[in-house]
């Protein structure tokens, strides 16, 4: 129905026009007819806001084996998706938003899938968000597009490790969210001490806005403290959902936890306050209201619970993504400006509006049999199928053919997609991450955090004349993924694959072997490490060639020095190669000259020189130089500067070899404490923090990657299979001097 009332009110905008330029129709019916016509515009305009009012896209992000595939698979049963609910890895081909077939075997989830579900009216697009860290990327762009959130944790296991690394990504985004506290019908259900960790561990404003009707076998419905009523699940699979009173036995407890919740409300909001301190019970319609601008605000975290499994909770759980979670237009969204005047830190706010100019990005492309499924969110404007659109990266005008609503494997053709939707565009060429704009607006999406990739391995096909379809398949990979990189090996002519972790690249090379029909070896897991000079150096080189025709004379003269690292420093420091500044005396050298020795310095610091890794923190300052009249060359300056670099300046600087330091998080029971963390302390770990609570240990370490392979053998075989862990890219740090020796040994073979 939105997409009518922007149809009929561009209608009435044509007409509107027509009647405008008619010669004939400036007389008084023109007069009479235009505020008419003004007044069934903004008309329309209402109507299309209370449509997107009507829009939610959601995210579910959990800890591994907390439920979400359950919930998202009840919530499909619900809505009316499917008609029967399926087990998670059941005979019949398992739940419905894992759609990958190695998701299934490995029971995480990898991509973000997004599904199509209606609500009471209103529409939600659910995105699956994978919780294993190795794949932060795919998280990072879910939640780019998603408006809020909801976190599903255990009942007995609480806040586990991946909800930690999770929840750091989300408050980068600032994504409002609730929390849904499941398995309630497991013995030793316990959600106070789940809000409780919420509290302590993720720092969130954690408020239980329902309280359980009985826990573990006993778990029956929850009560909804906002509306102060039970609520209970009916019918075979739960689908009848009974309002009734709150039973007698449980009125004292629910009082008390009522009052809890508005205290914790009063505290965000005067009206609750007076009511309050007046002994009053506020009314239930300000409740509402607090607990949702609280919730945007990202002051409060409403807690929900009940068990997925047994049908229960699962419907308030839609309820409230509706009432407390953002539409489309309760966020504020920006873009960098890429136009041509802008310096490209500007941004725009995007307006979810269907009039305006298209805005669209890309966060997920999958190769299926007919092609690439493109899946896109509109920030901004209407997308009309046939429509050519500009891909603001490639600066290529690319036609969006078909569009589609998509529900986990299926998909319907639509028409047309307007501001704040997420559809599937099927059969375009493009990256994840790409933005698509209309007209001549020239804006990105960009800014996803995109780490750097810190393990790489050697890759072969097994079969030989694989070789095109491993080509292939990387390719495809690569352009999916910023995070995983193809390169060659300078010396042994191999293939390498890089990724955020040893996890990351097997599961490639799965998929490789599935969906490319490619089995590959691969080699012992490296650490791609980094290189840094440790003194400065100065430097004076000339660049001169005799033979081969003209261009072939530079000379540079300066000095190279390393840039000191602060103990606080940012991970995109050691991500950044060369800062490079002339202060050549003007006219000297020609400034493109200038510009191609700065190459010549990039390109030579890319390739590394003990071990062939990249250099970060290197200033080079450019201070003299000359160029011959007829002789010189962008070239052969940048050939100077690649020279002077290799023979000149790095012989000299005593480069040394910098390894990636993880933050590991280990969880286990609190028995295997002492042995984990002296563990850790062999594995060249720095222990900063542990944190006991019910038995249970989490230890937080600071570990070097080249340490870390196998660590998940490791933690089973310690803790009899109790122990889980994760881990994300923290730091850089000098590699001690036997380390190194060895590391470049090993390599030197
Ligand atoms: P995911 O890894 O977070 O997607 O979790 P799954 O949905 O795959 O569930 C993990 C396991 O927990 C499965 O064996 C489910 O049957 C089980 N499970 C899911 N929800 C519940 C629940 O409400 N109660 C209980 N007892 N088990 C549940």
């Amino acid at each position: 129905s939105r997409l009518v009332a922007v149809s009929f009110r561009r209608l009435a905008l044509l007409f509107l026009t027509f009647v405008c330029l008619s010669e004939r129709a400036r007389g008084p019916a023109y007069l009479m007819i235009l505020p008419k016509l003004r007044r069934l515009e903004s008309m329309m305009k209402k109507v299309e806001r209370k449509q997107i009012e009507k829009l939610r896209n959601v995210g579910i992000s959990a800890h591994i084996d907390s439920g979400k595939t359950t919930l998202a698979e009840r919530i499909l049963l619900y809505c009316g998706r499917i008609h029967k609910a399926r087990e998670v890895r059941g005979k019949d081909g398992g739940a419905t938003m894992d759609s990958g077939a190695i998701e299934k075997r490995r029971g995480i989830t990898i991509e973000s899938a997004v599904t199509r579900v209606d609500w009471n009216g209103h529409a939600i697009n659910l995105i699956d968000t994978p919780g294993h860290v190795d794949f932060t990327v795919e998280v990072e762009r879910s939640l780019r597009v998603l408006d809020g959130a909801v976190l599903v944790l255990c009942s007995v296991g609480g806040v586990q490790s991946q909800s930690l690394t999770v929840d750091r990504q989300m408050k980068r985004y600032n994504v409002p969210r609730i929390a849904f506290i499941n398995k309630m019908d497991r013995m030793g259900a316990n959600p106070e001490r789940v809000i409780q960790q919420m509290r302590e561990r993720l720092r969130t404003n954690a408020v239980a806005i329902q309280v359980p009707i009985g826990v573990g076998s006993d778990f029956e419905g929850v009560v909804d403290l906002v509306e102060n009523r039970a609520i209970y699940f009916d019918g075979d699979q739960g689908e009848a959902v009974r309002y009734a009173d709150v039973p007698d036995h449980l009125k004292g407890f629910v009082s008390a936890a009522r009052a809890e919740m508005i205290q914790q409300l009063a505290l965000l909001d005067d009206r609750i306050m007076s009511a309050w301190m007046n002994e009053e019970e506020p009314d239930v319609e300000i409740v509402r209201n607090v607990v949702r601008s609280a919730t945007l605000a990202r002051q409060l975290t409403p807690v929900l619970m009940g068990s997925a499994v047994k049908n229960k909770g699962v419907q308030a759980v839609l309820d409230a993504v509706i009432e407390y979670l953002p539409a489309p237009n309760d966020r504020e969204i920006y873009a960098n400006d890429h136009g041509e005047k802008s310096d490209q830190t500007a941004l725009v706010r995007l307006e979810p509006d269907s009039d305006r100019s298209v805005v669209a990005m890309a966060f997920k492309t999958v190769l299926l049999k007919f092609g690439q499924l493109t899946f896109m969110r509109v920030y901004q404007g209407t997308i009309q199928k046939g429509e050519n659109l500009l891909n603001v990266r490639t600066g290529k005008k690319v036609r969006f053919g078909r569009l589609a609503r998509i529900h986990a494997d299926a998909r319907h053709e639509i028409e047309a997609a307007t501001a704040g939707d997420i559809i599937g565009v099927v059969g375009i060429d493009c990256a994840s991450g790409d933005t698509f704009t209309s007209d001549r607006l020239q804006v990105a999406l960009e800014g996803i955090y995109v780490p750097k990739p810190v393990v790489q391995v050697s890759i072969a096909a097994v079969d030989r004349n694989k070789a095109d379809a491993l080509g292939r398949a990387l390719e495809r990979f690569r352009r999916e993924d910023p995070t995983f990189r193809v390169s060659t090996d300078p010396r042994t002519g191999e293939t390498l694959i890089a990724g955020m972790g040893q996890l990351h690249l097997e599961v490639y090379v799965e998929r490789i072997a599935e969906e490319f029909e490619c089995l590959c070896t691969i080699g012992k897991p490296q650490v791609a490490y980094k290189e840094r000079p440790s003194c400065s150096v100065e430097f004076a080189h000339r660049f001169k060639k005799m033979t081969g025709g003209p261009g072939q004379f530079a000379e540079i003269e300066g000095r190279m020095e390393p840039i000191p690292v602060d103990d606080d420093v940012s991970i995109d420091f050691f991500n950044s190669p060369l800062q490079f500044e002339s202060t050549v005396v003007g006219g000297r050298v020609e400034d493109r000259y200038i510009a191609a020795a700065k190459k010549g310095f990039a390109d030579g610091l890319g390739k590394g020189y003990l071990g062939g890794f990249e250099s970060f923190g290197v200033r080079v300052v450019l201070e003299n130089g000359s160029q011959h009249k007829n002789d010189s060359s962008d070239i052969a300056f940048r050939k100077c500067a690649q020279q002077a670099l290799r023979d000149v300046i790095l012989p000299k600087s005593r480069v040394r070899l910098w390894e990636p330091i993880m933050r590991v998080e280990v969880e286990a029971p609190a028995d295997f404490q002492g042995v984990i963390a002296a563990h850790l302390v062999k594995l060249r770990g720095m222990v900063i923090g542990s944190e006991v609570e019910d038995g249970t240990i989490v230890i937080v370490a600071e570990v070097p990657l080249a340490e870390m392979f196998g660590y998940s053998d490791a933690i089973r075989t310690m803790t009899q299979g109790n122990g889980s862990f994760s881990m994300e890219i923290s730091t850089y740090r000098e590699t001690p001097q036997n380390i190194e020796e060895r590391v470049l040994a090993e390599l030197a073979k």
